[in-house]
Parts: structure tokens; sequence; C-alpha cells
């Protein structure tokens, strides 16, 4: 892996200082920063061939869509995908799974039907399958979870039955950062035929992604949060599913042929790519996949473990700290109170400091409730923060302490 400096070089906004601190950002699970190479292919679009995508036979039209179909190509590959037409653009996780809840409801639920979600889940993967229940009638089952952060699987085994007609599970709660065992979730249910959709919001910017060898049915995630542009994001889909579903927006490139009494719809991928794309978002996408990829995956995984492990013991040796999430399987995020100090005066003095946390429920409302907090502090790392910002957040905190107890 190239050296910390030359690695916090490529990415312009972390060189710039906060009231006039150096800024340390550990917002990293809200979103990512973006490195230079990615600004210049967004640049790059706008200044060279910026054309609508799939409509025109002019040169431009021709190359923007050639590298929209690239980057489609290069998540594919990325993740593992039987084919590019399991690949579709959406305009981010939020967007991809009220894609699957929509689609996946209107063609397979009835009234009566189960589904299943877990409780470390973000808003964006419970609200979509409750409206959608709403509409058909179904019922959300919880599979509940400890202390720890981490889910009841015997419990989880236990909601399954022949009602239940998917399962929807995070890869990695964005509240505490525990892994959930999505592999066994897929394995049990798929035993009884029943197909898992993984929310890889938090999961895809930790390591390498391999949707065919996790057998899941559909996994999602947010360009944003892997150093990509923000409005693009990913749905991938077992082709036998996507052919089956119904689309979820009409409109422009999702058609085969249009008259008023009839409409049929285009092949896949594009039956689920209504209008005009965010195509220099996914080309975006592309290049940012291949700066991860020249980092090295593995080392991306290997430093960022190592930040945790320093973190953890950092933060957890303030006595006035409590952190939530105490699972061994976790990313490199830390959630924490200090005392009895809200998170939002604690986050504020930190941001005097020049360190971005994120405070509040983190959009895991339930999570919070479970623990009977009403938020947290959250310090979420990725590769090219460093020990010595970790040393200034334990120095922040402490920081904190010593005004409030005055
Ligand atoms: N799911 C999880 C686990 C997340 O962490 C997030 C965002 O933080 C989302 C879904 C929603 O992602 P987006 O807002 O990019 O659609």
């Amino acid at each position: 892996m190239k050296n910390i400096s030359d690695i916090r070089s490529d990415f312009p906004l972390l060189s710039r200082k906060v009231y006039d601190k150096p800024l340390v950002y550990f917002d990293n699970g809200a979103t990512t920063q973006k490195p230079q190479c990615v600004i210049d292919a967004f640049n790059e679009v706008f200044t060279e061939y910026n054309a609508n995508i799939h409509r025109g036979v002019h040169a431009l039209s021709d190359r923007a869509s050639e590298e929209y179909e690239k980057a489609r190509e290069k998540v594919r590959s990325f993740i593992n995908a039987g084919s590019r037409e399991e690949v579709i653009f959406t305009s981010g996780t939020t967007g991809s799974i009220n894609t699957v809840a929509f689609s996946f409801g209107e063609r397979f639920i009835n009234t009566g039907d189960e589904i299943i979600i877990s409780h470390l889940e973000h808003h964006a993967n419970i609200v979509p399958w409750q409206m959608m229940c709403d509409r058909k009638g179904a019922i959300l089952k919880v599979i509940p979870i400890n202390d720890r952060g981490e889910i009841l699987f015997d419990e989880y085994l236990k909601l399954l039955n022949n009602r239940t007609k998917i399962v929807a599970v995070t890869q990695v709660s964005n509240a505490l950062g525990t892994i959930l065992p999505v592999k066994e979730i897929i394995k049990a249910a798929h035993s009884m035929n029943i197909p898992v959709m993984v929310d890889g919001a938090q999961g895809i910017q930790h390591g390498a992604i391999d949707v065919a060898a996790m057998d899941c049915d559909f996994y999602v995630f947010s360009g944003h949060k892997i150093y990509a542009p923000t409005g693009i994001g990913v749905l991938y889909g077992k082709t036998k599913w996507l052919s089956d579903l119904p689309p979820y927006q009409g409109g422009g490139d999702m058609v085969a042929n249009v008259t008023f009494e009839k409409t049929t719809y285009n092949e896949l991928p594009f039956k689920f790519e209504a209008g005009t794309m965010n195509f220099p978002g996914a080309i975006g996408l592309g290049v940012a996949i291949d700066y991860i990829l020249s980092l090295g995956l593995e080392d991306i995984e290997k430093r960022e473990k190592e930040l945790l492990v320093y973190a953890t013991e950092r933060i957890s040796g303030i006595k006035e700290v409590k952190i939530y999430g105490n699972t061994d399987r976790k990313i490199s995020i830390i959630s924490f109170l200090i005392n009895n100090i809200h998170q939002y005066d604690a986050g504020m003095v930190l941001d005097k400091l020049g360190i971005a946390v994120r405070t509040g429920t983190h959009c895991a409302q339930p999570v919070m409730d479970r623990f009977g907090i009403d938020g947290t502090i959250r310090a979420s790392m990725c590769f090219y923060n460093t020990t010595e910002e970790i040393d200034l957040l334990g120095t922040g905190i402490e920081k904190v302490i010593k005004m409030f107890a005055k």
C-alpha cells in the first residue's frame, strides 16, 4: 500500500483547516471524501463529453454511453456479479432498497406474508419495507440484538417460516459497526427458498465484496460511501429475480415499445433505469473503484482493523466513556457516550477542535431505543485516517470532560 501521506494527498479536502485547526475527518460512515482522480473524472465529463446517454447517435452521446457502460462493467467485476444485466444504477442505497421493496412487494407479497429485517437496520432498510407492508397487508418481523450489538441468530431461525417472503438485512450496522453473519443468514433463508437482500452501504468500503460467494439475491450500496460522488448507487440482483420483478419507475429508456394501449419494457438492466441516469456519478464510481483497487482491498481492510484496535484502546481507556457495540466482529466505527454529557454538546466542542464526528441516532433510532439512549457520538474511520488523529480525538474527549466538569 502507498504510504499514508501519499494517500492523504490524493484527497484534497483532507488538507483543509476548520476553525484554523487541521481537519480530523471521522464521519466516513456518513460519507467519504473524494480522491482527486474522482474529482477529475467528474470534471472531464462536463468539459469533454457531456451528453445524454443511450439516446443520441452523435459523438458525445456515444462517448458518454460508452463510459457509463464501462463503469457498469467495473462495478460488476468489483462485486463479482455474474453479468452486467445484474447491475442496475440507482440514486443510492435508499433508491435501491425502495426499488426492491416496491417491485418485490408488487410481485410477491400478499396479505399476511412476513418480511424479516434486523434490529440493527438503518431507517433506509426499515421504512420502505413498512410502506410496502402497509400497502400489501404484510407483517414486518425483527431479529432482536443483544447488549453487545449482535443479532440473536437463534431468534432469527425461529422467525423464518413458510409465510416469510424475503429477508432484508444490513451487512454492517452503521450505528455500532457490528458485522452481521450475512452468509449464515442467507444459507438459513435459502434452505427454505426465501430470498435475501443485503444492505451493503457500510460493508462495501471495508473489504472485498463477492456477491456470488455470498449468494445474496440482492445487494445494494451507495457510491458516496466508497469515495465516489453522491447521487449514484447500485442495485445488484440475480437475473432470475430481476427479470421477474415489475419496474419500479416508468419513463424514458426503460421501455422497448410505447403505445397508448400497451407498453413493453426494455431488457435488463435498463428496465430499472428510468429517465436520464446519473452518468457522471456512475463514471465517478468506476474511477473510485479503480482507485481503491489500486490501494489493495486487503491492505485497506488490514489498515482499518489497526485503526479500530488503536482507537478502541485509546477511547475505552477514558473512564468516563462508554462504547456501544462491543462485538469482536466490527468495522472501524466507535460509537460512544461521555458520562452524562449530551452527544450534541460533545460533538460541538469536538467540532471547534477541528474534529468531525457524527452525533445523534445515525438514522437508526431503533438501535438507540434498544439501549435506552437518544443517540451516540460516532467516530467512523477509514484507510486515510491516522493514529495521530485518533490521539487528537482522545485529547478532545478529555477536553470535553474537563469543560463540562466545571
Ligand atoms: N443503509 C445503511 C446501513 C447506511 O449506513 C446508510 C447511510 O448511512 C443507508 C442505508 C442509506 O444510504 P444513502 O443515504 O446513501 O441512500
